[in-house]
């Protein structure tokens, strides 16, 4: 057995360990390397290994700084499976392909300048063709179970706590007759996060691999809750606007959730919550649908939201996040079909989305939704040619890309008003 460490190591991102047991070769993450230029210069750096010769990847979590070279290692050659567990698999194919964007618009942005100064033209890291080529070498792996991955290889991933999905990894190397216990811990959540399941607790190992980000130094204990309902009411008795840049997977459905909280004991005022970002809207969406992954404190508010839901026929916060437009969006339509609201009721309930709405020829909706037209994001606008959209947005991933696949429309007045929908295509 022979293990390397190729990111991660003097530096926090760029998470890859290299495993090689009998004759088999495995890498656990394949991270991007962010920060300085000197740093990131390792992403463009070649693979100090040869990609067709990994058997398999063991993904620990979503995070761009644990996942992000996948799509480039799959062009070069890597064959095999990635195993993650259902929401990491779910949280990758929205983050690969809106990474690979950046990518695109990173060269171009650096060729446009290079042209003028005479210099050589330089390809992305990788493209959104690659990111969607390799999202198909994932694959599922459950929490707790133990999956053998070849003859010397068993691992077993349990929760980390640090994300939805995230995972540590237990993995069992079995060479001549004896077997090693290897702990990958990845990202290390802290316990009674919001949503979020704590972090397993992990009896023993023979080699343990702890990622330390912030090893260095203390968290502060204090009141979170406290602390934004107080910044919130603050700017709100000054008739402000609060504006807060989040990370889009996992920071963002902390904030929603204590937003949630704070409002339902009527801490906060009932404001509308923009969600600025296609790629935090998608991750809140996978968070939303993965209930599963909840902790009980989620999963009670949850529970008792949709008692309240039975009792008021409607509500504005699907799911246990309120004020959300297009999780609004989506519960209006829902409503629509069930045919629990009429046409001029959802009128009235989306005075404050803000969705945009089109002069289209009527028919869809009366015929039967959802119809083979998908738009992401009220925020984002669009251009409508006859029956395919397309978005403009400077951060969209999906920025003049035809979207196809299942549209989440409402006909109001004659205009279809497009809140929200799913990229397929
Ligand atoms: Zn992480």
């Amino acid at each position: 057995m022979r293990i390397e460490f190729l990111g991660a190591a003097h530096t926090v991102t760029g998470s890859c360990y290299l495993l090689e047991a009998g004759a088999h070769k495995l890498l656990v993450d394949c991270g991007m390397f962010q920060g300085s230029k000197r740093i990131r210069q390792l992403n463009t750096d070649g693979f100090r290994f040869n990609p067709a010769e990994i058997d398999c990847l063991l993904l620990t979590h979503a995070h761009i700084d644990h996942c992000g070279l996948i799509p480039k290692l799959c062009r070069e050659g890597f064959k095999g499976p990635v195993y993650a567990t259902k929401v990491t698999c779910e949280l990758a194919h929205i983050m690969l392909p809106d990474s690979a964007h950046i990518q695109e618009s990173d060269a171009e942005i650096f060729n446009r300048k290079g042209a003028r100064s005479g210099d050589e033209p330089i390809q992305p890291l990788y493209t959104i063709d690659d990111a969607e080529a390799s999202l198909k070498h994932f694959s599922v792996v459950p929490y707790e179970n133990r999956v053998r991955i070849n003859e010397n290889v068993e691992a077993v991933f349990h929760d980390a706590g640090h994300i939805m999905g995230s995972a540590i990894i237990e993995v069992y190397v079995t060479e001549n007759d004896e077997t090693t216990k290897l702990v990958f811990s990845g990202d290390l959540g802290q316990p009674n996060q919001p949503i979020i399941k704590d972090p397993t607790i992990i009896n023993g190992a023979d080699y343990l691999f702890v990622e330390s980000t912030y090893g260095d130094r203390l968290h502060q204990i204090y009141d979170k809750e406290e602390a934004l309902a107080e910044i919130v009411n603050d700017t709100m008795e000054r008739g402000g606007n609060l504006i807060i840049p989040s990370f889009a997977v996992g920071r963002t459905q902390t904030l929603l959730y204590y937003f949630y909280k704070l409002w339902k004991a009527g801490r906060i005022e009932d404001v509308p919550i923009i969600l600025d970002s296609p790629l935090a809207i998608a991750a809140t969406r996978i968070f939303i649908h993965n209930t599963q992954e909840f902790d009980d404190e989620a999963l009670g508010l949850l529970l008792e939201h949709a008692q309240e839901e039975k009792d008021q026929e409607y509500c504005y916060a699907p799911s246990g996040f309120p004020g959300l437009e297009t999780a609004l969006g989506v519960m209006l339509t829902d409503l629509y079909h069930t045919g629990k609201l009429s046409l001029q009721e959802i009128i009235e309930k989306m005075t404050w989305a803000p969705a945009k709405v089109f002069d289209l020829q009527a028919g869809s909706l009366a015929k039967g939704m959802p119809a083979d037209i998908t738009v992401i994001d009220p925020e984002l606008c669009w251009t409508v040619d006859e029956k395919k959209f397309y978005t403009k947005g400077s951060h969209s991933p999906f920025i003049g890309r035809e979207l196809k696949g299942k549209a989440v429309m409402t006909l109001v007045d004659g205009n279809i008003v497009m809140q929200d929908g799913i990229i397929n295509g």
